[in-house]
């Protein structure tokens, strides 16, 4: 079922603005609040669909046509398109197109008219998302720091930068499960403080031991794990945080505009994940608590933890991906705080003219160069 949003003023199609955060015309810019939209896709869909129904045209037989084949050639990529579940296919209200996806997209836009397109059965179910941070961040500001990311051309190759890749940046949502684990740690240390000081001619060592025994309980509150399979888990990782205050409720015209992906793996099949990493806090915290000791060795250490919710959550990442010279390149940015994971790539050739051209301030550019080579 695919949801779009028309202007109420001119019919035009709107889009989720991260600057009003409401949806917006892109005709005539009249906004709307998201609060005031249907939650659910159900109730949605009442009305996307009684207009399909509505616009019965002459050239419908024509256009089935077209879709069988969009959905062949996909299949033939070896692309997941239109597989399983989710096997129908997705017509544009706007202009009849079929719009491609993706098994996971949840909402793109066609790719002929380009209009924004939600997808609100895939949004459904165990598929609803519970919460969202829409983008804080919009394009233009995107645009420019991906620029400025790129050094404004000064360290990157030539060629790289006539490429014009500042086309391809992509808001998207990337799915994330945000855990709640509760648990207990305990651990029994044997702990020493040496002290050295002199008495005349010697040197005294004198060491005391200690038993340090504890007991604590921990809560860890929406801890993310990413929840896609095409995303790189460590870029997700770095991208964190996200501001969890502006957790919103879900809604779907917060997608329109935008990229966003179900989820691929569920809450059960992260667990081990989210159970690792946040042993590896609980660890970092039990040690914590043992201070002021010159050694410590643990005799026992136990940490047990618990899942107590797992909540669906879709939350905002700028992305520019590309091949450049064989080698891959990411430039992600979290569309909430504005932090940018990556590297661009270096031209030897401009760095070392850079060297050349400069005598003074050279330790400024060291540390430049150091930074982009780091
Ligand atoms: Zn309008
Ligand atoms: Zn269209």
């Amino acid at each position: 079922m695919v949801v779009q949003y028309k202007c109420p003023g001119c019919g035009a199609d709107m889009h989720y603005d991260a600057k009003t955060r409401k949806l917006k015309c892109g005709s005539c810019g009249r906004l709307m609040e998201i609060d005031a939209m249907p939650r659910s896709s159900a109730d949605a869909g009442t009305e996307a669909e009684d207009s399909e129904d509505g616009e019965i045209s002459p050239f419908a037989a024509e256009e089935i046509e077209d879709e069988a084949e969009f959905g062949r050639i996909e299949r033939e990529e070896g692309s997941t398109a239109f597989d399983g579940e989710d096997g129908c296919q997705y017509v544009c209200n706007n202009c009849g197109a079929v719009v491609v996806t993706t098994a996971d997209t949840t909402a793109t836009s066609c790719s002929f008219c380009g209009a924004p397109v939600v997808l609100g059965d895939r949004l459904s179910g165990k598929k609803a998302p519970v919460w969202i941070i829409p983008f804080k961040v919009n394009k233009e500001q995107a645009k420019a720091a991906f620029r400025k990311w790129c050094g404004g051309g000064k360290l990157t190759p030539r060629d790289f930068m006539t490429a014009d890749r500042i086309k391809n940046i992509t808001g998207m949502y990337v799915p994330f499960w945000l855990y709640d684990m509760e648990g207990t740690g305990e651990a029994d240390c044997t702990a020493t403080r040496v002290r050295t000081y002199t008495q005349g001619d010697y040197i005294c060592t004198e060491t005391k031991y200690y038993h340090v025994y504890r007991r604590l309980h921990m809560a860890y509150c929406k801890v993310p794990v990413d929840a896609s399979e095409k995303m790189n888990d460590g870029m997700m990782d770095k991208l964190e945080p996200f501001g969890y205050g502006e957790l919103t409720r879900f809604n779907m015209p917060y997608l329109a505009g935008y990229l966003a992906e179900q989820y691929n793996y569920d809450d059960r099949e992260l667990l081990p994940r989210v159970t690792e990493r946040v042993k590896r806090y609980a660890n970092e915290y039990l040690a914590s608590t043992i201070t002021g000791y010159s050694t410590v060795a643990y005799n026992r250490k136990n940490i047990q933890l618990d899942p107590v919710n797992a909540r669906y959550t879709l939350l905002p990442v700028w992305m520019v991906c590309y091949d450049y010279r064989d080698s891959e390149h990411i430039f992600a940015m979290n569309g909430q705080t504005g932090k940018i994971v990556g590297k661009p790539p270096l031209s030897k050739q401009k760095i070392a003219m850079w060297f050349a051209g400069i005598s003074a301030g050279v330790f400024a550019v060291m540390r430049l160069v150091t930074m982009f080579l780091a």
